[in-house]
């Protein structure tokens, strides 16, 4: 299994280097691990006259002929005709036009395989998969063939599908009696899961459907498995090695604050999320926990409430957010909230002077400060506590693996730490991204919250847009308008922001109305001057790009507009529309955009419509977007899986958590003789991993 890939007939060193290049492919196994996306019948020899769809494979069997090279001096592109008893039908390259007229022999036979493309109502084939035909070809008349993931530089090199399709089937008869079985006898058993080596046979070179079916969930049910298994062994272990901070006092700051100085009744989710944070913090082992909850349900005020049992425990603790705008409101709302129990509150970002950030870091180290608010400038190695005890990580998505660890190392013992998102995440998804983590769920809105309406809009429709806004301004009441900001475009879209300014301005004159912008480009103290002034009231129609996103609370704010909706994405419209409906009025969300939608996006803006449910919202992403695209997924490589699919498998992936737990329950290191083989495939698998493990 571990033989390189250069040594299996007909690869060598340079197909073998594109192999790993492109695929990351270096041995047989990691060939093996490839699976096909999708397979196709391949014992039949389809005929020219009868292609008329662009999106299935076609395998033809024929002779080329008209070899041209266009285009002058020099050529673009080559054609040529395939032909069969039928018709004939174009064959186009773009690419090796050198060869091309040296590579076809006048009056040999060719296998023909690939999709057609349409192109004026005639179709052709643009770099087609084009071999020797030879009637003995072990993959005509087999059955089913796998089509395997394979890029242009493979093509080029002559690794098509086709070619990764024989490669598959001469490792399996080189090594398939040494791949292992890695499921202990009872559970393959009671599962009715076949043999592991079946299931790479079949899952390459099936017979027929079932024996896919029955590969496909062999294989699934091992990648869940086995990932759930890791994921809850590194929770173990993290809970054995690391001790944490205890924190068994809830004194006089936790106490005083709930009983004098709470600004609202908790919701009962709340107090429940408290109370299991408390537990945690008082069992001895570190925290590590993910508190879940829409927007608006009221995550700040958790963090705060711990802070204070941080307190009451002589320990310091720190917010840390992922804006400057953001932290600053969590600072200015916190500080004032602390300042009747005399707490030491700072606050520090990268736009912090010197002189100031020196008194921070001096009442850091010698434990004057208390609580320290701030962006990622906390984690920078030069920011040193006396007894940091508590992190709380808002928004967490925007903070790497990496920065994470640097909090780890600011006490001798890990702080503990709570993550807060705003974006909620589908159940499965969350067990198989925080697998190794403790989860808190706000379920609950605070009550008398009035849910918000969403309308779509076009632009015809603007002048009422702008009708609704006047009525809403001559209420008291704020509006927000964001246009996107996509990094690729940035001058565009600051242009559309112009744009839109000035139109407002001619719709808003002053000095009736007053208008406030805030974009990327801007200085943080400016930015921040912007939003001071709409806090204060100062002007009513706030236009920004997408800085406004996460976090900010200006419950007077009734109306949030979505200038070219359809360009963002589901979960960024609902944290967009999170920022209004926070006080007790009525708010809307106005979600501008243009006629022409793509499905997808029409289908984005219809589930805005349909419904406030940030869950809801995450399920519905998720449909539409798969796993990989979900915020904070794409870094963290977490979600490689090779044949499992969180979306698609979501009642397995609850399953063989389940199993996984049983399985540590009743045999925590894996050490009976049943569990050999788990033991062995585990080890395996955390060799692969660096130490991040323990600290995500
Ligand atoms: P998020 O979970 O999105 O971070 P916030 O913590 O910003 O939400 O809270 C949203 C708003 O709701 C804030 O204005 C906050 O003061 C208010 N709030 C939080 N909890 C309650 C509650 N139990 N009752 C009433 N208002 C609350
Ligand atoms: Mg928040």
């Amino acid at each position: 299994m571990q033989t390189k890939i250069a040594y299996l007939k007909g690869v060598g060193p340079k197909k073998a280097e594109i192999l790993l290049k492109e695929l990351g492919v270096s041995t047989y196994q990691d060939m093996l691990n490839q699976f096909p996306f999708r397979y196709i019948d391949r014992s039949q020899i389809q005929k020219v006259a009868y292609i008329n769809d662009d999106t299935v494979y076609y395998q033809l069997v024929g002779t080329i002929s008209n070899i041209k090279l266009i285009g002058a001096p020099r050529a673009t592109r080559a054609t040529g005709l395939f032909s069969d008893e039928t018709g004939s039908i174009e064959v186009v390259w773009f690419r090796g036009l050198k060869w091309i007229k040296d590579r076809f022999k006048q009056g040999v036979k060719y296998v023909l395989f690939g999709k057609a493309s349409e192109f004026n109502h005639n179709f052709n084939f643009v770099h087609p998969e084009i071999e020797e035909y030879d009637p003995k070809d072990p993959l005509i008349g087999e059955g089913l063939q796998g089509v395997y993931n394979t890029t242009e530089k493979m093509k080029d090199h002559g690794l098509g599908t086709r070619t990764i399709a024989k490669l598959q089937k001469l490792i399996l008869q080189q090594v398939y009696e040494y791949i292992p079985e890695t499921l202990p006898k009872a559970l393959i058993k009671e599962n009715q899961l076949i043999p592991r080596r079946y299931a790479y046979y079949e899952i390459h070179l099936p017979a027929n459907n079932i024996e896919i079916q029955q590969a496909t969930r062999r294989l699934k049910y091992e990648e869940h498995f086995f990932f759930q298994l890791k994921m809850l062994r590194n929770k173990m272990h993290r809970e054995q090695a690391i001790k944490g901070h205890v924190f068994n006092v809830v004194g006089d700051y936790f106490n005083g604050f709930y009983k004098d100085h709470l600004p609202f009744p908790l919701t009962n989710a709340q107090k429940r999320v408290i109370k299991e944070i408390r537990k945690d913090l008082g069992s001895g082992h570190q925290m590590n926990r993910l508190l879940q909850g829409d927007v608006g349900s009221g995550k700040t005020i958790i963090a705060l409430f711990i802070m204070l049992i941080a307190k009451d425990n002589q320990y310091q603790s720190c917010l840390m957010a992922p804006t400057e705008i953001l932290a600053t409101q969590h600072y200015e709302k916190i500080s004032k909230q602390l300042a009747p129990l005399g707490l030491r509150v700072e606050f520090l970002s990268g736009s912090t002077k010197t002189a100031k950030r020196r008194e921070i870091l001096a009442g850091l180290e010698n434990g004057d400060v208390d609580i320290l608010i701030g962006t990622h400038a906390l984690i920078e190695d030069n920011v040193q506590f006396q007894n940091l005890g508590l992190v709380v990580i808002d928004e967490q998505h925007r903070f790497g693996v990496e920065q994470r660890a640097k909090l780890w190392r600011k006490n001798t013992t890990p702080p503990h730490v709570l993550v807060m998102t705003a974006t909620p995440i589908p159940r499965t998804l969350a067990m198989t991204l925080y697998g190794d983590l403790d989860i808190s769920v706000i379920d609950e809105l605070p009550q008398g919250r009035k849910p918000i309406i969403t309308k779509h809009l076009y632009e015809k429709d603007r002048l009422r847009l702008f009708g609704f806004m006047q009525r809403q301004i001559a209420e008291g009441r704020q509006v927000f308008v964001v246009y996107p900001l996509i990094q690729e475009s940035e001058k565009m879209d600051l242009l559309d922001l112009m744009a839109g300014y000035e139109a407002m301005e001619r719709a808003f004159p002053l000095p009736k109305y007053a208008i406030g912008i805030i974009h990327g480009k801007m200085k943080a103290e400016v930015k921040d001057y912007e939003m001071q002034r709409f806090i204060k009231k100062e002007t009513q129609i706030l236009l920004s790009t997408t800085v406004i996103e996460v976090g900010i609370d200006v419950p007077n704010a009734t109306v949030m507009v979505i200038e070219n909706a359809e360009r963002f994405g589901l979960s960024q419209l609902h944290q967009l529309r999170g920022r209004v409906g926070r006080g007790g009025n009525q708010s809307y969300c106005i979600l501008m955009s243009k006629y022409e939608l793509s499905n997808d996006g029409r289908k984005r803006l219809k589930a805005m419509v349909d419904t406030n449910d940030g869950f809801e919202i995450a399920n519905i992403d998720l449909q539409l977007r798969g796993p990989g695209d979900i915020q904070g997924t794409q870094q963290s490589g977490m979600l490689d899986f090779k044949i499992a699919d969180i979306v698609k498998d979501e009642k397995l992936v609850a399953y063989t958590r389940n199993l996984a737990m049983q399985v540590l329950d009743n045999d925590p290191d894996l050490s009976r003789p049943e569990h050999v083989r788990l033991a062995k495939t585990v080890a395996k698998l955390m060799q692969r991993e660096t130490n991040w493990s323990i600290i995500s």
